[in-house]
């Protein structure tokens, strides 16, 4: 038998090639795109006729080429950006592998002008389906103009594959997107059959997510910043309470390079676990930094997909900085990042110096868990008579007429075993270390003295951070009302209260109706009562109306906020010794047990250093 083997025509390998480079005509977007930024173009316009089937045009002022690169360009393996096999391993450009110029070439015509800033004249190369038809000396300025028209024209089964305009336009956009966010100092045009759709101008990262996806992203974004050894992360995630139902913003960058990950999608996933709703999506703008030589970025023609060395590493450090930023934020009440005492402890130590309450802090305790088990939150232990005869106000008056017979050994090195045997009279019960004063503020022994926490401030800090929770993780006890309650609110009024209806039951309500001016409750949060509903709703109208408008704030937060300080004890409410114990309990579960949410001391202490001064 003769021999058989033969090599393709270059033309032939070209087509070949381009089915692996160029699906449709988003991907000649992306690789036009990033030719030009690997030209070092300060601003890419791209412009799109009838959904890039007919035209895709990007025009750049990069370096431009000369007249012989321009006419190399499109040679299968020609690249400016590789020399050695070892640079495969030390990638700084978009492009490499110099074939999508000859792949796009073989299957559509192109046109090129290009001028570098040295040479005077530019040139001017046509080309149809990988043939040079006409090259000439043109008069354009610095910079790239490739127009690629008529794609799929000599492989009809590829263009009658193409989808719909709008799905192929999409597709152009979200390439365009992810090429513009991984570059937010370049400016980006992009015009689709004669209209403007996008106008990007140079900027930092959060304000090129702002530009591309509209000026409420700004209040969603949650920045993420970390650094390792082995990666840097920087970015931003969306808050929980906005993760959508679509899998719509999720974005990885590595080395500025937009990367699908299935992998590292799992980590943010995990990260977000609990805080958001099943069935929606968390949104995210990762950009990661590693060493060029720690990954392989040649494993797809298309390079979406890279190979890192140390994957686990990186998936573990991202899933903790998303966690860390989430929970910074107050978004997530779960914290597992850098064990740092000033984020995980109930407090922070080297703030107070010593403080070592007499009540045991139990760290895991969650006093929204099991509401049942552990009372309601307002009023944790139901008021006993006989308890309340034994307050330790009552007792300090006592205590004041025996000072003289006083120890005060005792009151200096009181400690949790020792504690409440100094206040130990007839009527009271033992190991009590708390007291009312004024009906204001409770008063506890600790270690070094005492500690003074104002207790209308207290009970905010601990209602807020269980509303935030509450709205994050959507887990609120609604009890439901017997007869509904109908309140009388005016038109705006009721349109403020609609339009946080879902965070609102996020919290316990529930509304049965938003009839002219009436609105009808069905169930209202456990922690409130019913006559307290309509306070309550006019508090929150009112400061969502003075509310001005900041980025820093969410609504969530703003909510939390307002329920938080209406439902709050009052100062001038009585306290049984064992509320004011939970109360401190509770307290000092929080993650910020110092500041109100409205960023108030809560608590002081004394040191008994102090008080012996004033007895010298
Ligand atoms: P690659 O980007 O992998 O090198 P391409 O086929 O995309 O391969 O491009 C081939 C070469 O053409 C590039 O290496 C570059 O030197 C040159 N080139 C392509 N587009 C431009 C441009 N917009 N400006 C300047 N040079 C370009
Ligand atoms: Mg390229």
């Amino acid at each position: 038998m003769a021999d058989i083997i033969q090599l393709l025509p270059d033309h032939v390998a070209n087509q070949i090639a381009a089915g692996e480079v160029v699906q449709r005509p988003a991907s000649v977007v992306k690789e036009l795109l990033e030719n030009a930024i690997d030209a070092k173009a300060t601003s890419i316009q791209l412009v799109i006729k009838d959904a890039g089937k007919t035209l895709v045009q990007v025009i750049d002022d990069g370096i431009g080429m000369s007249a012989t690169d321009a006419r190399l360009s499109f040679e299968r393996h020609a690249t400016s950006k590789i020399r050695t096999a070892e640079d495969l391993f030390n990638i700084h450009t978009k492009g490499f592998r110099g074939e999508a110029l000859a792949s796009i070439a073989a299957i559509s015509h192109v046109e090129l002008k290009t001028k570098t800033e040295v040479i005077e004249i530019g040139t001017h190369i046509s080309i149809e389906g990988s043939e040079v038809i006409r090259q000439e000396v043109a008069v354009v300025p610095k910079g790239t103009t490739i127009s690629v028209k008529n794609l799929f024209y000599n492989i009809p089964a590829r263009r009658n594959f193409l989808k719909s305009n709008p799905v192929e336009t999409r597709h152009i956009i979200d390439e365009f997107h992810r090429v513009a966010l991984a570059h937010p100092r370049i400016e980006f045009i992009m015009l689709n059959n004669g209209s403007p759709v996008f106008n990007l101008p140079s900027s930092n990262i959060r304000q090129r997510i702002v530009n591309v996806f509209g000026a409420k992203t700004n209040e969603k974004l949650v920045p993420v910043s970390e650094e390792t050894d082995i990666v840097q992360v920087k970015g931003f995630v969306i808050k929980p309470q906005f993760a959508k139902k679509s899998r719509g913003e999720q974005f990885f960058f590595v080395n500025n390079r937009y990367i699908k990950s299935p992998y590292l999608h799992h980590s943010i996933l995990s990260a977000f676990e609990g805080l958001i709703k099943e069935g929606t999506h968390p949104g995210y703008f990762l950009f990661l930094e590693v060493e060029t030589t720690s990954i392989d970025i040649n494993i797809h023609p298309t390079k979406t997909e890279i190979k890192f060395d140390d994957e686990h590493s990186i998936y573990a450090m991202l899933r903790a900085s998303v966690k860390h930023s989430l929970g910074q934020f107050n978004i997530s009440p779960v914290l597992d990042f850098k064990k740092d005492s000033d984020l995980d402890t109930p407090y922070n130590l080297d703030k107070m110096n010593p403080v070592a309450p007499t009540i045991e802090v139990d760290r895991n305790f969650n006093p929204f868990e099991n509401r049942n088990k552990q009372g309601d939150i307002r009023f944790p232990f139901k008021r006993d008579p006989s308890t309340s005869t034994t307050s330790w106000e009552a007792m300090y008056v006592g205590l004041k007429n025996e000072e003289s017979q006083l120890d005060l050994d005792e009151i200096e090195f009181e400690s949790d075993e020792v504690s409440g045997s100094l206040f130990e009279t007839e009527t009271s019960k033992p190991s009590k270390t708390t007291f009312q004063l004024k009906n204001k503020y409770i008063i506890s022994s600790i270690k070094s003295g005492m500690m003074v926490i104002h207790q209308h401030l207290a009970h905010q800090r601990i209602l807020y951070e269980g509303l935030l929770k509450n709205m994050t993780v959507k887990e609120a006890i609604s009890q439901q009302l017997l007869f509904p309650l109908k309140l009388n609110f005016s038109k705006p009024d009721l349109a403020i209260i609609k339009s946080i209806q879902e965070q609102l039951e996020h919290t316990g309500f529930s509304f049965s109706s938003f009839e002219k001016n009436i609105l009808e409750i069905s169930g209202i949060p456990v922690s409130v009562s019913e006559n307290e509903i309509n306070s309550v709703l006019e508090q929150l109208i009112s400061d969502i109306n003075n509310e001005l408008p900041d980025a820093g704030f969410s609504q969530n937060d703003l909510l939390a906020k307002s329920l938080a300080k209406s439902l709050a004890i009052k100062t001038g409410a009585q306290l049984t010794t064992e509320e004011q114990e939970h109360l401190i309990h509770q307290l000092f579960a929080c993650k910020e047990p110092m500041v109100s949410p409205t960023n108030k001391p809560i608590l002081m202490t004394l040191d008994v250093s102090d008080i012996d001064k004033k007895f010298n």
